[in-house]
This record gives structure tokens, sequence and C-alpha cells, in this order.
């Protein structure tokens, strides 16, 4: 049996939210396929009639310095991202976790719209885009706006996008200033290919010995993607030692809630491990900030 009956392949966002809201059956909008045509194939998704691939869309596709921003179309493949100068130099972590996704036939595919639109708490691309603050762009019939990033998330694998009405062009991320910088890590089964048993990214920005800002995101550290917003008060303003550090870890373990997925760690696990990734990916951007 086929698994779509229609594909359309728009040209414009105009067109792609007309074929999504015109569809005369379920319309789902693809762009890689990596994570929807597995779990059409497996039956883990509802039956579609109309799929609409937006990876045709020119304003998806961009990824480019819009004013002091930099903007990543949904539909730009991870390895593109991995690859891109501007990302090298504006947003280290997402470099380094779109670096981290899959193997090299899935980067070349899989977008980064699509690693968050399909709303995983672990996934690397959207814990990196979280941690470096960055906005989201939807387009739908009413045009176009934008949304915090943790705004897109209702809960594990539940995006707070209306479906069949709604579509993601992009992000925006600040540009990084002196004194500023990002990493991602992430601990994984040896064998491992997809997500994470947990991952972390950190954006800082430092004064000497003080760390003036600073944003920390875990997956998955919750039912949608984590901010560590107490740990980022505990830590922001303090000179970094290792009293400031046990109570970052402290308030970060209080509002984490850490969950046992069957196949990847437990809870306690999860729990256990934080502290030398926490630390080891603070270390690492507060090196790259001197
Ligand atoms: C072997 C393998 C290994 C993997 N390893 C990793 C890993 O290490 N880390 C990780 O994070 N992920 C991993 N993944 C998951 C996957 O590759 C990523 O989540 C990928 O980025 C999804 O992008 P896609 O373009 O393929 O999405 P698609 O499969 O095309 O779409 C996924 C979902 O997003 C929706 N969607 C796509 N684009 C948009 C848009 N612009 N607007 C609105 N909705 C949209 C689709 O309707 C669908 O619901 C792996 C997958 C495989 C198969």
């Amino acid at each position: 049996m086929n698994l779509w009956q229609e594909y359309k392949r728009p040209a414009s966002i105009s067109e792609a939210i007309h074929d999504l809201t015109s569809a005369t059956g379920p319309a789902m909008p693809i762009a890689g396929g990596t994570d929807l045509l597995l779990d059409l194939k497996q039956g883990r998704h509802a039956p579609v009639h109309t799929l609409i691939d937006l990876t045709f869309v020119p304003e998806m596709t961009v990824l480019e310095l819009r004013g002091d921003e930099l903007f990543i179309g949904a539909a730009v493949p991870v390895n593109r991202v991995a690859l891109d100068p501007l990302t090298g130099v504006h947003a280290q972590a997402l470099v380094e976790a779109c670096n981290l996704i899959a193997g090299p036939q899935v980067r070349n595919t899989a977008t980064l719209g699509g690693n968050v639109a399909h709303a995983l708490p672990a996934a690397d691309g959207t814990i990196a885009l979280l941690a470096l603050d960055a906005q989201a762009e939807i387009a739908s019939t009413s045009g176009i706006r934008r949304v915090r990033f943790k705004e897109l998330f209702l809960g594990p694998g539940k995006s707070a996008l209306k479906h069949g009405e709604e579509l993601l062009v992009g992000f925006y991320l600040p540009l990084k200033k002196y004194y500023q910088a990002s990493c991602f890590k992430r601990i994984m089964r040896p064998q491992g290919v997809a997500l994470p048993i947990l991952n972390c990214a950190v954006w800082l920005d430092r004064e000497n010995d003080i760390v003036k800002d600073i944003h920390i995101a875990v997956g998955p550290g919750g039912g949608t993607p984590f901010r560590a917003t107490e740990a980022e008060s505990t830590l922001r303003g303090q000179s970094f030692n290792e009293d400031t550090f046990s109570r970052t870890l402290e308030s970060l373990l209080g509002q984490a809630q850490f969950r046992t997925s069957a196949r990847r760690a437990s809870a306690d696990y999860r729990q256990h491990i934080v502290d030398g990734l926490f630390r080891d990916t603070f270390d690492t951007a507060w090196k790259r900030a001197e």
C-alpha cells in the first residue's frame, strides 16, 4: 500500500500553506523524511493522504545574516548547518549538535526544522537552538509570525504548531559577540545512532571570572526541551568556582525532571551523569569565551 496518495512540491511559502490547508485528506509537511517516513512505514503515525515537500521552498532553504541576526531556514539540512562558516562563527553549539546527528547519509537529508517540529525533548539540534536563545518563524494563512523557541513545544513528540495549518519557516539566532561562546556535548550508547542518553548545550557571556549571562539546555530534562532557568539564575553574575558550580548543579537537579526511556537510560542514571556532562560542556564554553 502507498504511504501517501498525493505528493506536492510547493515553490513558495504561500503555495505550501495553500497545499497544506486545501488538501483533500490528512496532510503533513515533509522535509528530509528521516523521521516521518519511518513513522509512517512502521505504523507509528496516522495515515497521511498528502505530503507537502518543503525542500524546494527558497525561503526555507537559506542560511544567511539578516541585520543583527543569523537566519537558518527550516529546510536546511543539518550537514549544511554544521559546515556553514556563519554557523561556525555564531552558533558553535549548533554546529557540534548537527555534526553528531546520525551518520553522514542521514545528515545530508535530515533538516533542522524537522528535528525541531518532531518535538522530541532530547533532539540534538533542538537542544542547541534552545541554549542559543533562538526564535522561530511560523507561517500560516494569517501571515508570518515569530515565537520564542520554548513556545514551540507542548509535550514529548507534540509541537505547538497547529496541525494542518502552520509551518516552520526558520530560526533566528542572535549574533555572537566578544567574550560569548557556546558548546554542545552528549552522552551516547557506544553503538547508538539516534537520540542520546543525555545531551547538554551551554551558551555564556563571560567577563573575566564572572558569568555575566548563561543559558543551559539539557535533553531529555522533562517532557519538552528543557532550559535550566533556575541553574542559570544561580550562576548569572557570579564568579565561577567549585562552590558556585555545586549550587548551580543543585538548582539544575531540583528543576529537571529526568525520565526513564525504555531503550536509552533510566532517570536515575541520567541524574547521576548530568554532573559530568554539564561540567564538561560548561568548561569548554568558558574557555572558548576567554
Ligand atoms: C538512523 C537515524 C539516526 C538519527 N540520529 C539522530 C540523532 O543522533 N540526533 C537527533 O536529534 N535526531 C536523530 N535522528 C532523527 C532525525 O534524523 C532528525 O530529527 C531530523 O532532523 C528530522 O528532520 P527531517 O527533515 O528528516 O524531518 P521529517 O522526517 O521530514 O519531518 C519530521 C516531522 O517534522 C515535520 N516537519 C518537517 N519540517 C517541517 C516544517 N518546516 N514545518 C512544520 N513541520 C515540519 C514533519 O511533518 C514531521 O512531523 C535520527 C534518525 C535516523 C533515521
